[in-house]
């Protein structure tokens, strides 16, 4: 299947090809794990995943690296500000290292319940203190770095392509300088790769480096763990729209004057959720998490239906009434799959056949238009329609549909088969030779033309919650909903 993806870069759509044939090294930048993902956040962790479905489609092998921000995360992405970790812990009483273990645990329940594919590799910046002071070491030996304050910062000034993925120019940096100035800096946009102790007096997390007690700043960790995982060149790194100026532009230029050479092929970012107030925040206080959906009766798979909506480059309006609209089509996507479970005449264990094999000329070209659709930068919403397209289909038997299901669903990750059969399983009624015997009784009555019996029977059934359907090889029932 062939693949094209926009990338950050150069602003174009690219044709995809690996460093490594067939495996894809790829690395998202995760959660900064000092309160709950709100449902913004997971619209990223949405894209990346359906990004990783794709690839594994396309088959390639993914390797996905996603790190943990435990440490390092000021409030601001330009060094303001205090640790987001601390501030947390301070607010809630609890150490820094509870607050971590809670939100990371939090994050994987809410990822698990939006079948988000688990990464390969995900790695907490705590444990790589090390892998990071040897790269602020070679950024040194390399003359990229000061000291200042106490403070070790990366000097953009020595490294000409700063800013080249997010379009700034080097001159302007200077005289367009903005807000709170970190006057140990010789350029506003050199940032920190070390704190030492003259910052923060009471950093809780801290560790021994050859700059003094101290810890690393955000975007060191990110250089030195994909690096680490996915070595000095991978294939793509992805995150929201936000970190294009700041924290990617920063990694960038970390990680390409320490080795020399470009870093990362392709640069993926997904758009912004946004509520009605424009932005979705977590520094306003309340703000919309999984949970809260749940509460108010949604299914996980909801968000993960109305994420695929839309495209992952367009920004997406939040509000209950879209999401009540994205609920009622997948609970409409189900019940349709659950009606082909029960018209299908596969007993042979088809759906788990090689589905090149067993498909009619339309059902492939249904699916080519699908992989054309989901190849082309992830066009999930016309992938959807095509899903759609088969669902409505009058030519085409339920077998098939169900495997076309099947394999469609294997990139849109809605589990349409295994929570179709679960929902039939949990509605079979008890009463299976009562209802066998009413309906040899009502097919008796409608081949000697005694309609009304026929009919009599079919509303016993429907009060004791049968649903019948008269198909050409016969009649099928089952519990109403
Ligand atoms: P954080 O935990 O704040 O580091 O953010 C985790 C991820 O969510 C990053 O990739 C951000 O770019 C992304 N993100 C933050 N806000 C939003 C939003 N409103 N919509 C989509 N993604 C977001
Ligand atoms: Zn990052």
């Amino acid at each position: 299947m062939q693949m094209t993806l926009y990338n950050t870069f150069d602003r174009t759509l690219e044709e995809f090809e690996t460093l490594e044939e067939q495996v894809v090294s790829m690395y998202a930048c995760g959660p900064t794990v000092y309160n709950y993902a709100h449902i913004g956040n997971l619209r990223t962790y949405l894209f990346e995943d359906f990004l990783r479905r794709v690839l594994e489609y396309s088959g390639f092998r993914v390797k996905h690296v996603m790190n943990i921000t435990d440490v390092g995360h000021l409030t601001g992405d330009n060094d303001e500000g205090e640790d987001k970790m601390v501030k947390s812990s301070r607010e809630s009483g609890k150490s820094v290292w509870e607050i971590a273990g809670f939100y990371t645990d939090a994050f994987f329940r809410d990822t698990k319940k939006l079948n988000i594919i688990p990464p390969t590799v995900a790695c907490k910046a705590t444990d790589h203190i090390q892998d990071m002071i040897k790269l602020i070491q070679r950024l040194e030996e390399k003359g990229h770095t000061y000291t200042a304050g106490g403070n070790v910062y990366f000097s953009i000034d020595t490294f000409p392509d700063y800013g080249k993925m997010a379009g700034l120019r080097l001159e302007e940096l200077q005289s367009g300088a903005r807000i709170e100035v970190d006057t140990n800096k010789r350029n506003p946009k050199d940032f920190a790769l070390w704190f030492t102790r003259s910052k923060f007096e009471n950093q809780a997390m801290v560790w021994d480096s050859p700059w003094g007690k101290g810890y690393p700043g955000w975007h060191i960790e990110c250089s030195a763990m994909s690096m680490k995982y996915l070595g000095e060149q991978f294939d793509i790194h992805c995150g929201g729209t936000d970190h294009i100026n700041v924290h990617h532009t920063n990694e960038i230029a970390q990680s390409e004057a320490a080795t020399g050479k470009p870093w990362v092929k392709y640069w993926l970012h997904g758009e912004f959720l946004i509520d009605d107030s424009g932005k979705m925040s977590k520094s306003k206080g309340e703000f919309l998490t999984l949970s809260l959906l749940e509460e108010k009766g949604y299914d996980p798979l909801d968000y993960r239906y109305f994420c695929l909506g839309a495209h992952y480059r367009s920004q997406l309006q939040f509000s209950f009434d879209a999401l009540d609209s994205a609920r009622n089509a997948r609970l409409n996507l189900l019940e349709r799959v659950s009606d082909f479970l029960m018209q299908s005449e596969d007993r042979s264990g088809l759906q788990d056949q090689d589905i090149r094999k067993y498909i009619s000329e339309k059902g492939k070209s249904l699916l080519a238009r699908f992989q054309e659709y989901i190849g082309r930068d992830l066009n999930m919403p016309r992938g959807l329609s095509v899903l759609w397209k088969v669902i409505k289909d009058q030519d085409l038997q339920s077998d098939e549909k169900l495997l076309l299901i099947k394999e469609m669903d294997r990139v849109f990750g809605l589990s349409l088969l295994e929570r179709a059969s679960e929902e039939r399983k949990g509605l079979e009624p008890e009463t299976d030779a009562e209802v066998e015997i009413l309906l040899r009784e009502r097919s008796e009555a409608r081949s000697v033309r005694d309609y009304s019996r026929a009919d009599e029977i079919r509303d016993i059934l429907q009060v004791m919650g049968i649903e019948i359907k008269d198909t050409a090889s016969g009649t099928t029932w089952r519990k109403k909903v």
